[in-house]
């Protein structure tokens, strides 16, 4: 067993703190990654404070890592030492169900996610990225390609992905209107990749107050929603809407947004459920879905297709002490546009 460093939350109320732990041995199929940065994303905080309920004490989040390879089990063929990597929301899935499908794998049952979770053995705890070091089996490993820097690429393992897959599945490109309800993290990134995908991208955030940035990350509209005109102008406008927001919003409101056909799909995590009008699908043929992160396949097909398009997130590099008022100040929407923790902070043992 490996030693690894790390910061933990030991209980729903109390801040995170440093904690020492052990990583496995690596088996033949892992893949060891000296972690260099790790993204905060929101689900991260949900997690800790025990919003979902279930969170599993001490809890190691993390789900945006960045890192390099330091070893490989002989039986891995993809990666090699000093190969830049990344590891996102789910290290394991179910290898032996029936409805077994790889390529959706973060819908079967049998998922075992990188933190707040247990391994296949139903009892060994899962840590997450916000340590110096992981073990994960080559097949939940994903490339970073080498025009990404480490730091900017992190954010793309969860924010980057759950935007990219929603809006290839509901075939965002030339020709459709896409809006993005809040421009947070998950949020910027909806902008940048849709964007790059060629569709006509509107950004509905509570105030205009990040309406330069939206408009310079693609966005060819910016509206505040705390606007009453903002609903009245834009009735019946996109095919796609993109819910980023974990607050309690008026669903049937933006449900109203959507043209004959349009899908509004729900990203973000309400603690509360949120009433919705027959009426505001019957009216329109409209569709309410919804959308988790991607599969392993999709997670690289993203990554790539950032390589290529030079799509990188807004960050603002952390010391992992500050890790607690960070949160804070994502609570606030008071980050640009995400946090990510440079690990070389880490305390030392
Ligand atoms: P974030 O950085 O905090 O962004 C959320 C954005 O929502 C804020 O920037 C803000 O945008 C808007 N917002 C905040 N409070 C609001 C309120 N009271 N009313 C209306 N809008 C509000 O969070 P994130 O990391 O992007 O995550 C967003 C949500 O997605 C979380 O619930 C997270 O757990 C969930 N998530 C889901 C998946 C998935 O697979 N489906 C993956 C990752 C995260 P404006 O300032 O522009 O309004
Ligand atoms: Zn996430």
């Amino acid at each position: 067993m490996a030693i690894a460093r790390g910061y933990a939350a030991t209980d729903a109320s109390k801040p995170l703190e440093p904690f020492t732990f052990e990583r496995r041995e690596p088996r033949e199929d892992d893949v060891v990654i000296s972690i260099k940065y790790c993204g905060v994303c929101h689900s991260d905080i949900h997690q800790a404070r025990n919003e979902w309920g279930g969170s599993i004490y001490p809890m190691v989040p993390g789900h945006e890592v960045a890192g390099i390879v330091t070893a490989v089990g002989p039986n891995v063929t993809k990666f090699k030492i000093g190969d830049h990597v990344g590891v996102g929301c789910f290290v394991d899935s179910c290898v032996h169900c029936a409805s077994r499908d790889v390529d959706v794998e973060q819908y079967m049952p049998g998922l075992v996610q990188t933190y707040n979770s247990v391994e296949a053995d139903g009892t060994t705890p899962t840590y997450g990225g916000y340590s110096d070091s992981m073990v994960v089996k080559e097949g939940y490993v994903l490339s970073i390609p080498e025009n990404l820097p480490l730091d900017r690429a992190a954010p793309l393992l969860c924010a980057g992905i759950t935007l990219y897959s929603p809006l290839a599945h509901w075939k965002a490109g030339p020709g459709k209107k896409v809006a993005v309800i809040g421009m947070g993290g998950l949020g910027h990134m909806g902008v940048k990749i849709g964007a790059a995908m060629g569709a006509d991208v509107t950004v509905l955030s509570q105030s205009l107050s990040k309406k330069d940035d939206g408009l310079a990350f693609g966005a060819n509209a910016y509206y505040a929603t705390s606007d009453a005109e903002t609903f009245k102008t834009l009735a019946g406008t996109f095919d796609l809407i993109l819910c980023t927001v974990s607050a309690e919003i008026d669903w049937n409101a933006y449900l109203s947004l959507l043209k004959v056909d349009g899908a509004m799909v729900l990203l973000g995590v309400p603690e509360n459920p949120v009433p919705v009008h027959a009426f505001s699908l019957i009216g329109g043929r409209r569709t309410l879905a919804g959308s988790m992160i991607g599969s392993i396949k999709e997670t690289q097909e993203m990554l790539d297709f950032c390589g290529k398009h030079d799509i990188l997130p807004e960050i603002e590099l952390i010391d992992i002490k500050d890790i607690n008022e960070a949160y804070e100040r994502v609570i606030k929407s008071d980050v640009r546009y995400r946090f990510v923790i440079d690990m070389a902070t880490l305390p030392k043992a």
